[in-house]
């Protein structure tokens, strides 16, 4: 196969060797445009599950589509809400359609197992509405062989590194929106484009057991993270992605094979 595993940078004579094989495995990252602190870029959950999906292709062999740039709507009690500045969304509609297009794209291109890296806790439903409904088109279209597996990246960090990564507590999944899970992956993997002078520290945010339209923004803390990012390091950015990709690729080895 041509040396990258990008399917945007492969020319299309490679890319169809690679599908005629039969063999063939695309992963495709998803994140969001969103924001994430005054410390962070927006596209901080596509270039993370792009990065991971890279990872984890090279041990896979296998491409890796363009990422899904945009996500669904943002929400206070995970990503900070869709009403702040910079945070741009999509339909429950128009990402089941993306998901279920491009899906079935890769089908018809002999591509015969698909999986979504998902990097942004909102979109998980909508891309699993996408998946269900492209692999049931293409299998009644004869396709009887496609299959899809759907991950959201965060899933495969196991208790011994979350120790590691929060040895005050780990304090739960749905505040870690701009907080020390996300920054440290950032710290090691695009450095560059974190300013730690700028991350906030405050307590983690009281969430409500309940959403409110429209949203109020006091809800949650101004400055866009749902928990501190103080703690993050490089060093434990590295020890989860070692983690998540060691799962990922244990995972999709046991469903699909090598
Ligand atoms: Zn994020
Ligand atoms: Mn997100």
């Amino acid at each position: 196969m041509a040396s990258t595993r990008f399917l945007e940078d492969l020319d299309a004579h490679s890319y169809a060797d690679y599908t005629s094989t039969g063999q063939g495995l695309v992963l495709i990252p998803t994140g969001a445009t969103e924001q994430h602190g005054p410390h962070m870029p927006l596209g901080v959950d596509a270039m993370l599950s792009r990065a991971i999906s890279a990872a984890a292709a090279e041990d896979l062999d296998a491409l890796v589509a363009p990422v899904f740039a945009y996500g669904y709507k943002s929400q206070p009690r995970s990503g900070g809400g869709n009403h702040r500045t910079g945070t741009t969304s999509l339909s429950a509609q128009a990402l089941i359609a993306q998901t279920k297009d491009v899906v079935l794209e890769l089908f018809r291109h002999g591509i015969r197992r698909v999986v979504v890296v998902n990097g942004h806790f909102e979109n998980y439903q909508f891309l699993y509405e996408g998946l269900d409904l492209a692999v049931r088109e293409a299998r009644a279209g004869g396709l009887d062989d496609s299959r899809a597996m759907l991950l959201s990246y965060w899933d495969f960090v196991d208790d011994a590194t979350l120790e590691a990564v929060f040895p005050d507590g780990f304090l739960g999944w749905d505040i870690e929106h701009g907080g020390v899970l996300e920054t440290s992956l950032m710290l090691h993997l695009h450095p560059e484009k974190v300013d730690m002078s700028r991350a906030p520290d405050h307590p983690p945010a009281e969430l409500t057991a309940y959403d409110v339209f429209p949203e109020d923004p006091a809800r949650t803390p101004g400055s866009g993270c749902l928990s501190s990012p103080a703690g993050a390091t490089a060093e434990r950015g590295e020890l989860l992605l070692s983690t998540v990709r060691s799962g990922i690729v244990r995972a999709v080895t046991s469903e699909f094979g090598k």
